[in-house]
């Protein structure tokens, strides 16, 4: 008998694209699949990076003391507090913010906590009104996506797109379509934005803190990729902290995503909030991460390790498979948005004459995973015809060069068919599929 499953178990089971995306990276990486994976959020295992956390781990068995921080108790719910404190001391001694621990939460990963911060501020309210998270530009975190407990978790916003020389392309915050109404809990936005790699810029951020403070409802900045840590921004962007932001980070793109630690930095009243959550729902947040990251923190090496070693080895594998794929697809075509930081290439087909979905699956086929745009738009009406959501691509350059150079030959092939006339075009382009 087929198993009954609540409204709940219906929504969070259901097929999305972040499992669809896990489940393609769950199988590349079990070697269930010969595939080549540039669809994952997987960072790349930068040598220095390894040894160093590698090393630490060695000394932190060794030493009985950390041994059973690490793993002999339950840490507070708002997590270890050693850490929180390192947190909050490098932060106020760097940026001048005012923070203690108090300021400070860790969750299970930062998917975990945009989970707890969504609901917690988002959603059905007491008097009836329904409030909504405001993503003020898409294409946006695909993760965001199915977090909402119930339907209509998002509203959000078209970019305005700048056209760039030498086939690149960049999104811009609209301020013209965003009126912060009362239906809004909060404003969020990843930056760097995965999956473009757009870092909005300081200005842009200045101005939504600006409308977010003028509203009153808290601006939620995902720094999964950006500052203060772990810093992967091609250029220079100013990280910003005041008590109406929410700023959340993570140890994974540092290159610890196993280890399952995001660090959310807010006023005490949301700290308060999350830490009851995450009673409630885990009892306590694991410690491995924020022991093995201590000493990084307590230092201020973690912001360094970023700018010095981790941000110019992503900067220059970004370079390395723009060159690539302008060499490869030359003649075909396609926009490549700026690379600003993150670990993707966003690709723009203009044009293309099958849906973005249907490319995925023909690269697939061709052992070649990536990710589908269409996913990448949260909270955008679907009844709104924008073609431009079914015209782009997103790919990881974290992998081996050998792998990404294989990856662009396999998309290059399958773009030249499906552009190519007449039988290709046959195949009819059906938006939102
Ligand atoms: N935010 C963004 C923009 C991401 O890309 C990711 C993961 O890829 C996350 C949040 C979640 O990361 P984690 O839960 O590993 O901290």
């Amino acid at each position: 008998m087929k198993l009954k499953l609540s409204t709940f178990g219906e929504r969070f089971s259901r097929r999305s694209g972040a499992l669809e995306l896990m489940d393609d990276l769950g199988s590349a990486l079990g070697g269930d699949s010969e595939a080549l994976m540039l669809g994952g959020g997987n960072p790349a295992k930068i040598p220095a990076v390894q040894r160093y956390f590698s090393e630490r781990l060695g000394e932190l068995a060794a030493d009985p003391a950390e041994f059973e921080r690490m793993l002999s108790n339950y840490a507070h719910p708002a997590g270890e507090l050693r850490f929180r404190r390192a947190v909050a001391r490098l932060l106020a001694e760097r940026y001048g913010w005012p923070l203690t621990a108090d300021n400070v939460a860790l969750t299970a990963g930062s998917q975990a906590g945009f989970f707890l911060l969504f609901n917690m501020l988002a959603g059905r309210h007491s008097d009836g009104t329904m409030r909504r998270i405001l993503l003020p530009v898409t294409p946006e975190y695909v993760g965001y996506a199915n977090l909402g407990l119930g339907e209509g978790m998002f509203t959000s916003r078209r970019p305005r797109i700048e056209l760039q020389g030498e086939g690149f392309f960049k999104y811009y915050i609209d301020f013209d379509s965003i009126d912060c109404g009362d239906d809004v809990a909060a404003v969020c936005v990843s930056r760097p934005t995965n999956p473009t790699g757009n870092v909005i810029t300081d200005a842009e951020l200045e101005q939504l803190d600006a409308l977010c403070r003028r509203r009153g409802v808290p601006l939620i900045i995902d720094s999964a990729y950006g500052v203060p840590f772990p810093g992967i921004v091609f250029n220079e962007a100013a990280p910003l902290w005041n008590d109406n932001v929410v700023l959340c980070m993570s140890l994974s793109k540092l290159g610890l995503p196993a280890a399952r630690t995001g660090i959310v930095v807010a006023r005490e009243e949301i700290i308060e909030s999350l830490t009851g959550m995450t009673a409630i729902t885990n009892l306590a947040v694991g410690s491995v991460g924020p022991v093995l990251a201590h000493s990084v923190v307590a230092s201020g090496e973690i912001i360094d390790l970023g700018r010095r070693l981790i941000a110019p080895y992503y900067r220059r594998k970004a370079e390395r498979a723009c060159e690539i794929l302008q060499r490869s697809l030359r003649g075909l075509p396609f926009r490549i948005h700026r690379p600003e930081g993150a670990i993707f290439l966003w690709l723009w087909f203009p044009d293309l004459p099958i849906t973005s979905a249907e490319l995925y699956r023909r690269l697939k086929a061709s052992g070649l995973l990536v990710l589908s745009g269409h996913h990448f738009f949260p909270g955008l009406d679907d009844d709104e015809p924008w073609r431009h959501r079914d015209e782009c691509l997103r790919l990881s350059f974290a992998q081996d060069d050998e792998v990404v150079d294989r990856g662009v030959e396999i998309l290059a092939a399958e773009l030249e068919r499906a552009y190519s006339p007449p039988a290709r075009r046959a195949a009819a382009f059906r938006p939102g599929e």
